[in-house]
């Protein structure tokens, strides 16, 4: 009989958790709010007595992905921005030692975009990137039936990729990243510093803005034009530098597709590199917010196999 897998999706907010079998259906899905933890060790505890009590015939390996940057040759948490808690933990070895399984971990957006790779939009293409669209905006890029992480692990970060000089503050500290403009966050403060919105003391979340832009709010549509634009110039610099023409976009902003997809696609004509015009295509993530889970399962899969490393 086939092995099944556990993947676990570790993100600032939500954390999911499934049993993937191999053609990449999910049971057995908890979600755990990670704000209810405040360390590793409590996290690890819950956990390890979730997978433990998943009825099972034969769990071969457990795939963890987490948000930021991880050093997978040693299986260390190296830069969590959204959990401090987990700064420098050895989330590999501490879960193997607790579960008694083989675990691999990885990167949230390396594992989404492997997921919809293996299983969705991206099925099939050779070489394809994701960009997923959230609070931040993360990125994976696979290039010829391999993900590229990089030289040390830290491939892949298009959320911070410059398409404004002297723009926007990010996060980051630097000025003018993609997530400064297309990420959920940014579609949020830049809501709110408009001319109109300065004197409002609250902000809007994304799905609030959506509902105005949908209700025909000029000002709301204004914002999700600015977010379409700044992903279609990153897209084209993806696409003259790679040269790979499938897109996957996916996250929870992604919903708002028919919002940012003209401006979107405009910005993106306007700045390939002429070979490349009329030959790339943008696609909507096809497994909603199951993508990391089934990814991470997978790549777990893959590394008892050897296929990945
Ligand atoms: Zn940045």
């Amino acid at each position: 009989m086939e092995g099944q897998y556990v993947g676990i999706d570790l993100g600032g907010t939500n954390i999911r958790l499934g049993l993937v079998n191999k053609d990449g259906k999910v049971t057995d899905l908890t979600y755990l709010s990670t704000k209810e933890y405040s360390s590793w060790d409590g996290l690890l505890t819950e956990l390890t007595s979730i997978i433990k009590g998943i009825k099972a015939d034969r769990i071969k390996a457990v795939g963890i992905a987490l948000a930021g940057g991880v050093l997978i040759s040693k299986g260390v948490m190296s830069y969590s921005p959204h959990i401090e808690w987990l700064n420098g933990v050895p989330v590999t070895k501490s879960l193997e030692d607790s579960i008694n399984l083989p675990v691999w971990m990885d990167n949230d957006a390396n594992a989404i975009t492997y997921g919809e790779w293996i299983y969705g939009a991206g099925k099939g293409f050779s070489s394809i990137i994701c960009l997923t669209l959230g609070s931040g905006v993360g990125g994976g890029i696979i290039i010829n039936r391999n993900l590229y992480r990089g030289e040390d692990g830290l491939g892949g970060e298009i959320g911070h990729m410059c398409v404004q000089p002297d723009g926007r503050a990010c996060r980051c500290g630097k000025r003018g990243c993609l997530e400064a403009y297309s990420s959920g966050s940014a579609l949020s403060k830049i809501y709110r510093e408009s001319k109109q919105n300065r004197e409002l003391n609250y902000q809007l979340n994304p799905v609030q803005i959506y509902e105005k832009a949908i209700a025909g709010e000029k000002l709301a549509r204004d914002v999700f034009d600015t977010f379409g634009e700044h992903l279609g110039i990153a897209i084209a610099n993806l696409v003259n530098v790679f040269s790979i023409h499938h897109y996957i976009i996916t996250g929870g902003v992604s919903r708002a597709w028919e919002l940012f997809f003209d401006s979107l696609e405009n910005a993106l004509e306007a700045n390939l590199f002429n070979p490349h015009k009329g030959r790339v295509k943008v696609f909507k993530g096809q497994l909603g917010d199951k993508a990391g889970v089934m990814g991470i399962a997978r790549m777990a899969k893959d590394y008892l196999k050897s296929k990945i490393q």
